[in-house]
């Protein structure tokens, strides 16, 4: 990449570190980009807060742009908008933080985006000492930027970077936080030091065409999450499980319905009975005006996207129960619907349960579709947010 390419990716940007220091933390753009040093100058003036934004958790914060090369532009990155799916494409930059076994995270870092470097050793590849996030940034049409609950996700840190924030109506920027333990260990013990980092991705909105129903497998041997485990955290650890599973349910449904993509709803290790959730999402069913979900009790994640479907749902007059939920409820169900940052809220179309087929219909449930609807437009800041759970950059 040119230097110039990366100062006009440089430009575009405004970053927060942690502390008032009076100039920026280390900086390693040092990898491949960047054939001279740049000239990186702090002003701390608030005026620029409109670009690229990036707190870290701190007590003070300090502000630093790049003042020579600043042009005060948003425009958009360079990519083919409407065609935007939900895989990774890689942006500019990623935020870094280190800190020694006990010790305090550092000053972080705004790197290029790029491959890691990591000890073979390091406990995140060994052990699988990891945890991860998710959520998304929504461009309003006035042009600002809004992030959903983003202190739900235990972070106190706020970012978007403008380019890369897709135009209003065509998806989010998909921001991943990632702890990991980084230092090297051989015995099985917490690594002595961790790295945080957090990296983003234009994502389409989830369903192009509407709400695409999803279709559920129910799996009654397989299971993600066990009392006393790690189900309740989103550890990466637990995800490695779902593998087996949607390869055992293409092995058998494949052969039945090949076309048909099935996922696989997880029951409880214990009974075998009551639901749990998708390998990523957290399932609803209603039955009149009631809707129930599971509770959480350790082995399913709270997801955010579930925690706000509750509270909506009740602002909206509904019913809602966190119990147990049998399985033989799916059967007479009106409808069933899944929620995460992800697919936000996905209807299903059809649940398999030990051979047998449930089918609620090809569109969306109306159930579904006022809560997807009044959760969107919050999101995305259509509506007035009286939540107060948006999160504005300016
Ligand atoms: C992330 C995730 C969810 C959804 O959580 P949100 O905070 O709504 O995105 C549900 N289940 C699992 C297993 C997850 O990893």
């Amino acid at each position: 990449m040119e230097n110039t390419a990366v100062l006009t990716c440089l430009q575009q940007n405004y970053f927060c570190f942690s502390g008032h220091s009076s100039s920026l933390p280390s900086r390693s753009f040092s990898n491949t980009t960047l054939s001279q040093p740049f000239s990186l100058k702090l002003q701390k003036q608030p005026a620029l807060v409109s670009h690229y934004v990036l707190r870290a958790a701190s007590p003070a914060r300090g502000y630093a742009t790049l003042s020579d090369t600043y042009s005060g532009t948003s425009e958009l990155a360079d990519i083919e908008w409407d065609n935007l799916g939900f895989g990774f494409l890689s942006t500019d930059y990623m935020y870094v933080m280190k800190c020694p076994q006990g010790g305090k995270f550092s000053n972080g870092e705004l790197q290029c985006f790029g491959n890691i470097e990591l000890s073979p050793s390091a406990g995140v590849l060994n052990y699988g000492q990891g945890l991860f996030e998710g959520l998304k940034a929504y461009r309003k049409e006035d042009g600002n930027i809004l992030l959903f609950r983003p202190e739900e996700n235990a972070m106190r840190m706020r970012m978007a970077n403008r380019r890369w924030v897709p135009p209003t109506g065509k998806g989010s920027l998909y921001i991943r936080p990632l702890l990991m333990g980084s230092g090297a260990v051989l015995g099985l013990a917490p690594a002595p030091e961790y790295t945080f980092l957090i990296y983003v991705s234009p994502v389409g909105n989830y369903f192009k065409e509407g709400v695409a129903p999803i279709n559920l497998i129910v799996e009654h041997e397989l299971h993600r999450a066990t009392p006393g485990g790690t189900g309740g955290v989103k550890t990466i650890g637990n995800y490695a499980a779902n593998y087996s599973a949607d390869a055992c349910s293409e092995g058998t449904i494949g052969l039945l319905r090949p076309k048909a993509i099935l996922t696989v709803l997880y029951l409880d290790c214990i009974h075998k009975r009551y639901l749990e959730e998708v390998s990523s999402c957290n399932i609803f069913v209603v039955k009149d005006k009631m809707i129930a979900t599971p509770a959480i009790k350790g082995t399913i994640l709270p997801g955010i996207t579930r925690k706000s479907i509750i509270d909506v749902a009740q602002s909206q007059g509904f019913q809602v129960e966190e119990r147990q939920v049998l399985v033989d409820e799916l059967l007479d169900a009106d409808e069933v619907f899944c929620t995460g940052t992800a697919v936000v809220v996905s209807p299903v179309g059809s649940v398999t349960y030990l051979g047998k087929r449930v089918s609620y219909g090809d569109g969306i449930g109306v159930v579904s579709q006022q809560l997807y609807s009044v959760l969107t437009k919050l999101q995305m800041g259509l509506i007035e947010d009286k939540m107060e759970w948006t999160v504005e950059l300016r």
